[in-house]
């Protein structure tokens, strides 16, 4: 049964929900259209499109969407990069207007950001011996939000490193020689910018940032003083431990629960909806939708 209108959201718990997604409008493989394709193709029932720092492909997956009549419900959403004590930590922004001027301010920022960083990534790159990658990487990118993964991209293609995941771990990772410090927006920002849009902002896959269970708390505790809404703790691939730390965190700072696939493009280990169960005794970030 598609889902028509918003008030059904309280419905959600026996949906196949997948809150975190992205297109070529960033570093997806994607276009727009083909992930909608692909996301009706496994029965998804709502999607959340979520680039990193752009709304782009919203408007074209939506007139997909209605060209099609596809029984799909889309979320506007965001990923937005922001800067914490030296981490990158990224705050997802979901049932957004996408036309809030703050956003569009914020968006601007992010983007000129990115630029800087991509061109500064480039200078340090031809130092590492690899000429002309911001060029090849812009190429990539097109009219989306340049990001490192198109970065990997190249140098994977050229075979100067043998998987994108290298290019990360040898030159463009954190503390590596082509790594640039990103001058991203603080995590109260987004939160504000979020919630000035009337969106609900979830803090995304708090499990991958590397961090002790100490510093995870304390990014949680910050995240919820800064009036954050919830915790993406459902993705694919964790461990029982991650699972019941997150559980804990979202019952003990009174915070909501999101889940999302993180799809960037079809891979063996994880795509759209897939492995995303909501668990008992939390309350799905959805509640907050009316
Ligand atoms: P950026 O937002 O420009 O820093 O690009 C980061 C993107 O690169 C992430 O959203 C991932 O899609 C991808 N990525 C892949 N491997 C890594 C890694 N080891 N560290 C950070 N990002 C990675
Ligand atoms: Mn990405
Ligand atoms: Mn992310
Ligand atoms: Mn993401």
């Amino acid at each position: 049964m598609p889902l028509m209108s918003t008030e059904n959201f309280a419905d959600l718990k026996n949906r196949r929900v997948d809150l975190h997604s992205h297109t070529k409008c960033s570093d997806g493989g994607l276009t727009p259209e083909e992930l909608i394709e692909r996301a009706v193709n496994f029965q998804i029932d709502v999607l959340a499109i979520t680039d990193h720092d752009t709304t782009a492909a919203l408007d074209i997956a939506k007139a997909y969407i209605v060209e099609k009549n596809h029984p799909i419900k889309l979320i506007d959403g965001i990923e937005i990069s922001t800067a914490w004590q030296g981490f990158e930590i990224h705050i997802v922004g979901l049932n957004i207007d996408k036309t809030s001027a703050e956003l569009k301010q914020l968006i601007h920022e992010q983007q000129e950001a990115r630029e800087n960083r991509a061109l500064a990534m480039g200078e340090k790159l031809a130092k590492c011996g690899f000429d002309n990658i911001y060029d090849k990487a812009k190429a990539f990118a097109g009219d989306g939000s340049i990001t490192r993964a198109h970065f990997a991209k190249v140098l994977y293609q050229q075979g100067d490193v043998s998987k994108m995941q290298s290019a990360f771990d040898k030159y463009i990772g954190k503390g590596k020689r082509a790594y640039v410090k990103p001058t991203w927006c603080s995590i109260e920002h987004a939160i504000e910018v979020i919630h000035q849009a009337g969106g609900t902002a979830v803090m995304a896959h708090p499990v991958r940032y590397d961090l002790s269970t100490k510093w995870l708390r304390r990014l949680v505790v910050q995240f919820k003083e800064a009036s954050g809404d919830g915790l993406e703790i459902v993705l694919p691939q964790m461990n029982n431990d991650q699972r019941r730390l997150m559980l804990s965190f979202c019952l003990e700072y009174d915070l909501h629960a999101s889940m999302g696939s993180d799809f960037h493009y079809p891979s063996k280990w994880s795509d759209l909806g897939r492995n995303l169960v909501m668990p008992e005794g939390v309350s799905p970030i959805w509640q907050l939708w009316h």
